[in-house]
């Protein structure tokens, strides 16, 4: 038989869907501390009941425009301005399949053969795939001590085939939140070298202590960034599949191209749902998502504190639900190996460093977004685990 086509041999399976399955599959008795979603919060109620309302209405079964219906475009574009102050008009916005098509169409858009994309490690290794997958050639570079923006890194790595930065804040993994100067400085760069960013917003809304602040807000900035977000993590709901772009009308109609080719419309019933949600109970849909932050702080600080406990360095995180942890110098193994001893040893599932860059085999993702009980219980068996480790 024939090889398949260079594009897929060239790329991996997500590394973190991949091991997700790996842990499903050792069966039940596990404390999944290695995931991406809220596992311990329902869809938020408001949400529960637009699919009740949504679902006694007739004439949601039928093909919408390729980037959502006029409606929901208004409800995105309403939601930008009021929670995040950002001005889009509908033209502007597509509906997408989950956050990652609105990086996939992105992407699809920017890239050509050999056009280099930078990307700050720690990453979510999609981003390194996806530009892999259009023969792009992803350039890493590390970010500051603190896992922010490292600005002269960035300008060091330019080149005459430089195409874009992606950027992503708040960070998975280590929760950083960059700041507005930081904003600016890069936005400086790649204005001066006429470049495009990707900024990949999915975790806006789940910020703890500081604000919250989007490069396309910055002067001059708007034309040159495609905007990524979605609901999966702010109304908790990532198998409903619910996200956006944001960008100038050429882009977004570049990236409807694609498309309109691939997977066509977003789920028109859930399309109704969100609607309803935002159009008709706004202020309810805000006073939800504030919950949901204010619990999150609450398991936030109780993992950096048991953390400390155990003597385990770790970042704090500034927005997002994981803690980038330093795996204990008694271990020395690399992050794959350490994950895969908590697992058996501990039933503890925790996501390898590895998987956000080269730089980070000495790191593992703990995710905080499961009870406090879970997040409790897990820390008890780590805290073994290690322990038979110090004795000895
Ligand atoms: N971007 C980042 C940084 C993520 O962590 C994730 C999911 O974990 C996504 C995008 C994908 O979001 P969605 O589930 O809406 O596709």
């Amino acid at each position: 038989m024939k090889v398949l086509s260079q594009r897929v041999t060239k790329i991996n399976e997500s590394p973190l869907t991949k091991w997700d399955s790996m842990v499903k599959s050792k069966g039940k008795g596990i404390i999944h501390l290695n995931v991406g979603q809220q596992p311990d919060f329902n869809v938020l109620s408001v949400i529960a009941e637009a699919v009740k309302k949504t679902i006694k209405t007739k004439g949601n079964n039928h093909y919408t425009s390729i980037n959502g219906t006029q409606e929901i475009r208004e409800a995105i574009s309403l939601f930008q301005k009021r929670v995040f102050n950002m001005e889009y008009n509908t033209r502007e916005i597509i509906l997408t399949n989950g956050a990652k098509e609105g990086l996939f169409i992105s992407l699809g858009a920017l890239v050509n053969s050999e056009d280099e994309v930078i990307i700050v490690a720690p990453y979510w290794s999609t981003y390194l795939d996806v530009i892999v997958f259009f023969g792009g050639n992803p350039v890493v570079v590390n970010a500051n001590e603190n896992f922010h923006l490292n600005v002269d890194e960035i300008k060091k790595v330019i080149s005459a085939k430089t195409k874009a930065v992606i950027i992503n804040s708040p960070n998975n993994p280590s929760g950083a939140v960059y700041t507005i100067d930081e904003l600016e400085q890069l936005a400086t760069i790649v204005a001066d070298n006429d470049l495009y960013v990707i900024s990949d917003e999915i975790y806006g809304t789940i910020i703890y202590d500081s604000e919250f602040c989007s490069i396309a807000s910055v002067k001059g900035m708007k034309e040159r960034t495609i905007v990524i977000n979605g609901f999966s993590k702010s109304f908790s709901m990532t198998g409903y599949r619910l996200g956006y772009t944001l960008s100038s009308l050429e882009i977004a109609n570049a990236m409807l191209k694609i498309k309109s080719n691939s997977t066509g419309n977003t789920n028109s019933f859930f399309q109704k749902v969100l609607i309803e949600a935002i159009c008709n109970n706004f202020d309810e849909l805000i006073i939800s998502c504030n919950q949901m932050r204010t619990e999150l702080k609450r398991r936030k600080e109780f993992l950096c504190g048991s953390l400390e406990e155990l003597e385990i360095e770790y970042i704090i995180p500034e927005g997002a639900f994981y803690v980038f942890a330093k795996i204990p110098s008694e271990f020395n193994v690399k992050s794959k190996e350490f994950a895969e001893h908590l697992l058996v040893d501990a039933k503890v599932a925790v996501a390898p460093g590895i998987f956000f860059g080269e730089k980070f085999d000495d790191y593992i993702r703990i995710s905080f977004s499961s009870s406090v009980e879970d997040i409790k219980r897990a820390l008890e068996k780590i805290k073994n685990c290690i322990n038979k480790k110090r004795v000895i």
